[in-house]
């Protein structure tokens, strides 16, 4: 169970860099790095099915991690989160595969926890005593939870308003929290000059590799769930993408180690309406996402006013003929109260989004009966009380 990484990729002019050494993105065209992989190793020596026999946990993925030596591994059992089906909230707009892949019995109640537990490890492996991040709220929590894990120090930059239990789970954890007056992009600028001044490691999404790397572990377990095929809708609540991006890679990682065919899910993006760039450059078919005035939302993690890996959110979105939705306020209370009233599961309000979303999209008749949809609960609903 050795990672296979060989090196950092551009997506956009690919140049190479060097996996050994700490790195952030390009320095030619500021686009995020990929990891790679030797897959046609990996192809040899493990499948689909192997893995399954694995212990659970997105550990079980270490070939395709990019961690060299597991003792470097800051782990509090993140991952392997349940595909729930979803009958009656499907019956009721018409659809017969509704599923919800549940995300909020993750490490710190969110999918936050993939992402941050492989970005820390690795981070520790090349040497990084001291984090920071600039967060909406839960992935300051989840940084706080794994640097308290590895015995290493986090810093959180955070604005005033998020919700309380985000501050709350921070100081617990003994992280030390700064809130911001502004968005997560004023926190942003806070983070980054701060990280400057004392020699801070910045573990902004997708300012660094790997918490990319963590996230893309939820498409290996769709593929895992669907019986090595994939479903036909996915409905995912985007703020700065890392999920939407992360599945994406792990969907071409897996084809190009013969886990699943050519065929994909369509992407969907799903937005709160006071905070929907991703869906505004979709609708006007632009390459690139121009930030978003005065974002506004309850969905914390919705609001991203401008996401910086912007070009491959939309590529994926675009390669997937997939579409963006955005959804009102009211049609995310109205849907968080469905879900749990139908269904038992109290989703945080940007997975409530992605119901709110296939009820848009069911209505226009763009999913199919017999389609099989997942929609991401991306959280717990107990966080925001
Ligand atoms: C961060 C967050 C999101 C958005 O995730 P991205 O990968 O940044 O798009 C959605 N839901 C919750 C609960 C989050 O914490
Ligand atoms: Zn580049």
């Amino acid at each position: 169970m050795q990672s296979t990484i060989t090196h950092l990729e551009c997506p956009e002019c690919g140049r190479r860099y060097d996996h050994r050494r700490l790195q952030t993105v390009c320095k030619d065209c500021n686009s995020p790095l990929l990891a790679r992989y030797d897959l046609d190793k990996v192809r040899r020596t493990l499948s689909l099915d192997e893995a399954g026999r694995r212990q659970r946990g997105i550990w079980r993925w270490a070939e395709l991690l990019p961690l060299l030596d597991a003792k470097h591994r800051t782990t509090l059992g993140e991952g392997d989160t349940p595909l729930v089906p979803a009958p009656r909230l499907g019956g009721a707009i018409g659809l017969r595969n509704v599923s919800i892949k549940d995300e909020s019995g993750n490490p710190t109640g969110s999918f936050k926890a993939r992402g941050l537990a492989v970005a820390v490890s690795k981070a520790i492996e090349l040497g990084v005593r001291e984090f920071v991040i600039p967060t909406a709220g839960n992935a300051g929590g989840a940084l706080a939870a794994y640097a308290t894990r590895a015995n290493v120090s986090a810093h959180v930059y955070m604005p005033s308003d998020a919700p309380p239990a985000n501050q709350h789970e921070v100081r617990a954890f003994g992280a030390e929290l700064v809130l911001v007056e502004g968005l997560i992009s004023d926190a942003g600028k806070r983070a980054a000059q701060e990280a400057a001044k004392h020699g801070w490691f910045d573990v902004s999404t997708f300012k660094e590799p790997y918490r990319l790397e963590g996230k893309k572990t939820m498409g290996f377990e769709l593929a895992e769930h669907f019986g090595g095929r994939l479903p036909d809708v996915i409905l995912y609540p985007t703020g700065g993408g890392t999920g939407l991006v992360g599945m994406w890679k792990a969907f071409e990682e897996m084809e190009a180690m013969g886990w699943i065919g050519s065929a994909r899910p369509r992407m969907v993006s799903v937005q709160a309406a006071g905070c929907a760039p991703v869906v505004r450059a979709i609708e006007t078919g632009s390459q690139r996402i121009d930030p978003w005035q005065d974002a506004e939302t309850a969905a914390a993690g919705l609001r991203v006013p401008s996401p910086y890996a912007d070009r491959q959110i939309l590529r994926a979105i675009h390669q997937s003929n997939g579409t963006a939705v955005a959804v009102s306020e009211a049609e995310i209370a109205e849907a968080q109260a469905e879900m749990a009233s139908t269904e038992g599961l109290l989703a945080a309000p940007e997975g409530a989004a992605s119901w709110a979303g296939l009820k848009r999209l069911a209505a226009q008749g763009w999913v199919g009966t017999e389609e099989r949809v997942v929609l991401f609960n991306t959280g717990s609903g107990l966080k925001y009380i």
